[in-house]
């Protein structure tokens, strides 16, 4: 099974010289994921659990949730999923989650913070996604999105490593980027949103259209509070990603590989051209456009180190 599921597996993206970039992919439930195997992406950096659920009025059963959860675990073996709770409200409201009557829900109970109102909630879907590794025999990473304060990863934390499963948190609000090394000391690793980072460092609605050079991914601000991030990570030897759309732009990848991300987790539409895991390589004539649009260090084939092999070779 594993073999099969991995048959498009490639080997770890890698820079030419040989450093080494998880090229991974955005998925929602397990065609999305089972799309992601065929686009060749090494495993799932972004698991958007709400997205399953935006049209239901009622909280789906620890046994519905932990069936779909398996299904995305099932489609990569052996590779790394991230799976991220519930990240209700603002762009995303959840009926049986999200305050209905909130003036401004960019700014308010969305995401972990729902735990606040609900702990229920929280404890239930990480009850569903330990019983879904229990079920595939996998060991899922589990991150929280919106995270403001330490104490709120530490709480998160606690709750995710009681159930066997390896805690992070998104770095999605300024205040965490800035703690971001305060925070690594009770999670094990870091993934950064760059849609909505960009959207409460610039003060911009991500979905506002007029605005949309403010939430620009490119913004000097975004990517100094993104080298922030990642300098904690590296000082404390604890992986740092980037699961905002900003992954998906070939160019902006290798700058935020420079700046020291470790994984880039995009659409899977954008997962065959993310820097610098650029495969797989289609026609003659695509490969000689995307030679004369990137720079040197995004043009890649999978990289072997001496001796390396990969699943498939046989
Ligand atoms: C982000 O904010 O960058 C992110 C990846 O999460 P979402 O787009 O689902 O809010
Ligand atoms: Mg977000």
């Amino acid at each position: 099974l594993a073999a099969r599921a991995l048959a498009g597996y490639r080997g770890p993206g890698r820079t030419r010289d040989g450093h080494v970039v998880q090229v991974l992919a955005n998925v929602q439930d397990g065609a999305g994921a089972r799309a992601a195997v065929d686009a060749h992406a090494e495993g799932v950096g972004l698991f958007r659990t709400e997205l399953a659920f935006l049209g239901r009025a009622e909280e789906p059963s620890v046994e519905e949730q932990a069936t779909g959860y398996a299904d995305v675990l099932a489609a990569f073996p052996g590779r790394k999923v991230v799976v991220r709770t519930l990240d209700a409200g603002s762009d995303k409201p959840l009926a049986f989650a999200t305050p209905p009557d909130e003036a401004n829900p960019a700014l308010g109970v969305r995401g972990l913070r729902v735990a606040r109102r609900d702990p229920g909630l929280l404890e239930r879907q990480l009850d569903a996604v330990a019983e879904a590794a229990e079920r595939t025999a996998s060991t899922p990473w589990v991150m929280a999105p919106m995270v403001a304060t330490v104490p709120e990863a530490a709480g998160f934390a606690a709750a995710v490593r009681a159930r066997g499963l390896v805690p992070g948190v998104m770095i999605e609000v300024p205040s965490a980027a800035l703690h971001a090394e305060r925070l690594l000391a009770h999670v094990d690793f870091l993934s950064i949103g760059t849609n909505d980072l960009s959207q409460y460092a610039l003060a911009a609605d991500r979905l506002s259209a007029e605005l949309a050079e403010l939430t620009d991914p490119w913004q000097p601000a975004l990517l100094e509070l993104v080298a922030l991030t990642a300098a904690a990570g590296r000082r404390a030897g604890k992986p740092v990603g980037v699961c905002g759309e900003a992954a998906a732009d070939p160019l902006l990848g290798c700058v935020l590989v420079g700046l020291g991300i470790s994984s880039l987790s995009c659409a899977t539409s954008a997962v065959a051209g993310s820097a610098p895991g650029c495969r797989p390589w289609t026609s003659p004539r695509a490969s000689a456009r995307r030679r004369r649009r990137w720079p040197p260090m995004t043009r890649r084939r999978p990289v072997r180190l001496p001796g390396e092999r990969f699943p498939g070779d046989d």
